[in-house]
């Protein structure tokens, strides 16, 4: 019980923190734009002034606010350098300036902000705010056959006698065959493992239940268990049938013996209830269960039990051929120009799941009907992956000079890292223009489908993601919150490389495996004293990474300010544009699409 107290404190402790601050914003917003100016541009400024057309002009810090003599506002930055005090005595205007406030400018905002949605985020996580409850279990006729999963040929060859038993469990059971009654659908999200178990549900033409394993982890005590029990109630009444678990992981983890063994989390009494059900079928009741997950190896070993989910299917991530038969099936009612090869977009797409590439697809359609094409051609195709692969686009958020320069030099820094490593993914793209919550997006894609790296590759990997901060700090002398995800990211792959790969110097070809990966009741799989020296280890690489970082980009200072100045200005650089900066080509390879914030 105490489990639920503590979320609801933390629930009310972070609405108020997040309300506050959400209210700070706004105040702050209301109080620094509270009229009904317009931002014109430092020339057209000089030009009114010239012009005689202006009254009163406020400066605050480098934020000018001009009063026209019809009534009219402006405001605008003053560039770094310029002096208008001449000018606007010459012209009779009357002025003043004031430094800095104080107050809240855009940057603060933009900060504030990022801490309110990350802190908006940590409540839904926690609580699951905003979520629909209603919506626990799905019911649905499923009309998806297998002709719609394009590629995935043996996870489909595999689920075929599935189809066979529910169509006819009763000549199963004559036979005297026994079906396994739990199926573990395991890969990457967006793989088409719901569309497969849906598939499954369509060729037997039997209903489909579903329901979402992290929907449960924010319910109240005993209300997880008790719908799983509804559940399965309804789906014996209805068998045969499928009764399809997504992210079943989030309910199924290993049971953690370290806080107290009990069985009083509410995650625990979901699952055990879900062990119970499984149990409980007769044989051959006609009720298959398909669980997805990404994770196998971090569920408990019950579930994995004979008679529970004793089979595993494999969705992996889609081939070229694979990519190509998905483009295929979700472009079969859209109109294509002659020209259009989608083997040739299947090659262009290496890491894309199903997922994407039907986003693809749907971008590319959306994108030639709005320039009022009747068939849909390869340069949409193209502005289409770009799209899917850096996120959707924000441009209507607006960035401070300063931040838009601050960000410019971050994400060349990125570049430069990577053009500068030999071993580092090509740069296909880079930009400041914000994407979700990134300030900018600097995108690299490998030339080919890589199903293993090498310690370089890696190394060069974690040299691409520090290139941004240690490219602010050499000219800053600081660092922003912006880079926090990049070094999260580069201490994850120096703690997989160390503890999981086997490549530190100090401990050799050794693999430790994480807590959670362990089947010992919830205890490490090494001591204190190695897992101290893990850290140990894991902070000398990110840190000797780093320097070699700074002192490439020292080396490189010129480059560095050439493609930042053109980042400024153009916002958006391809990798042909970014080569001719820098007067050099591209010759390297690679690892699966990344993109680094
Ligand atoms: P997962 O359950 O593995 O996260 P989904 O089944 O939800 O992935 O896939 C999302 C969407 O992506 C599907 O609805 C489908 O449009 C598309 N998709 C994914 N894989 C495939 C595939 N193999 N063939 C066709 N479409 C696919
Ligand atoms: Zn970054």
């Amino acid at each position: 019980m105490g489990n639920t107290r503590n979320k609801k404190l933390l629930f009310l402790g972070l609405s108020l923190s997040f309300l506050a601050l959400v209210g700070y914003g706004l105040y702050s917003w209301q109080q620094s734009h509270a009229d009904t100016s317009r931002q014109i541009s430092y020339t057209t400024f000089i030009q009114k002034v010239s012009a005689g057309n202006i009254a009163k002009v406020r400066i605050v810090g480098d934020e000018i606010t001009a009063h026209a003599k019809n009534g009219e506002k402006f405001n605008l930055f003053l560039p770094a350098g310029a002096y208008l005090g001449d000018l606007l005595i010459a012209k009779k205007v009357d002025f003043s300036s004031t430094p800095p406030s104080g107050g809240p400018n855009w940057f603060e905002i933009g900060f504030l902000v990022a801490v309110g949605i990350f802190l908006f985020v940590i409540l839904r996580r926690f609580t699951g705010m905003g979520r629909s409850r209603a919506r626990v279990v799905d019911y649905s006729e499923s009309t998806t056959r297998f002709s719609d999963v394009a590629g995935a040929e043996e996870a489909k060859a595999e689920l075929l006698d599935t189809v066979e038993f529910l169509k006819d469990p009763e000549k199963f059971s004559t036979l005297g065959g026994k079906m396994p009654t739990g199926v573990l659908l395991v890969g990457p999200p967006g793989t088409g493992k719901t569309l497969i178990a849906r598939a499954v549900a369509g060729e037997a033409d039997v209903p489909f239940f579903s329901i979402s394993g992290s929907e449960f982890v924010e319910m109240y005590v005993g209300v997880g268990a008790s719908r799983v029990r509804d559940l399965f109630a309804q789906a014996k009444k209805a068998a045969p049938c499928i009764v399809f678990i997504d992210e079943i992981d989030a309910v199924g983890r290993k049971r953690d013996a370290a806080a107290g063994g009990g069985a009083s989390d509410e995650r625990d009494q979901t699952l055990n209830q879900l062990l119970v059900e499984m149990d409980g079928f007769e044989v051959n009741s006609g009720i298959v269960v398909l669980a997805a997950t990404n994770r196998p190896e971090i569920l408990d070993a019950a579930l994995l039990r004979s008679g529970r989910f004793d089979r595993q299917v494999t969705v992996g991530s889609p081939d070229i051929r694979g990519r190509e038969a998905i483009l295929k099936v979700h472009a079969k009612n859209v109109p294509l120009h002659d020209a259009v090869d989608l083997l040739v977009i299947a090659r262009g797409t290496p890491g894309f799941s199903g997922a994407d590439l039907a986003n693809v697809v749907n971008e590319a359609a959306i994108l030639a009907a709005r320039s009022n094409k009747g068939v849909v051609e390869m340069i949409d195709f193209d502005l289409a992956k770009d799209k899917v692969l850096m996120g959707a686009e924000k441009k209507s958020m607006v960035l401070s000079d300063k931040l838009k320069l601050s960000t410019a030099y971050h994400e060349a820094g990125h570049v430069l890292v990577a053009k500068l490593t030999p071993d580092a993914d090509p740069v296909h793209k880079v930009t400041i223009i914000p994407r979700g919550r990134a300030m900018g997006v600097t995108v690299q894609i490998p030339e080919d489908d890589i199903y293993c790296y090498t310690k370089e590759m890696l190394v060069a990997h974690l040299k691409v993601l520090m290139g941004g901060r240690a490219a602010e700090e050499l000219i800053y002398s600081t660092t922003t919150t912006g880079a926090g995800n990049d070094l999260a990211r580069a201490t994850d792959t120096a703690r997989r490389m160390v503890s999981e790969w086997g490549m530190s110097r100090a401990f050799g070809p050794v693999a430790f495996g994480h807590n959670e990966n362990t089947d010992n009741g919830g205890k490490k799989g090494f001591s204190d004293v190695t897992a101290r020296e893990m850290d140990n280890e894991i902070r000398s690489i990110v840190s000797g990474c780093y320097q070699g970082v700074v002192t490439l980009l020292q080396e490189n200072m010129d480059a560095l300010e050439r493609l930042t100045r053109e980042l400024v200005v153009k916002e958006t650089l391809d990798a042909g544009e970014i080569d001719s900066i820098l007067g050099f080509g591209d010759d390297n390879s690679s690892d699966p699409v990344s993109a680094a914030a």
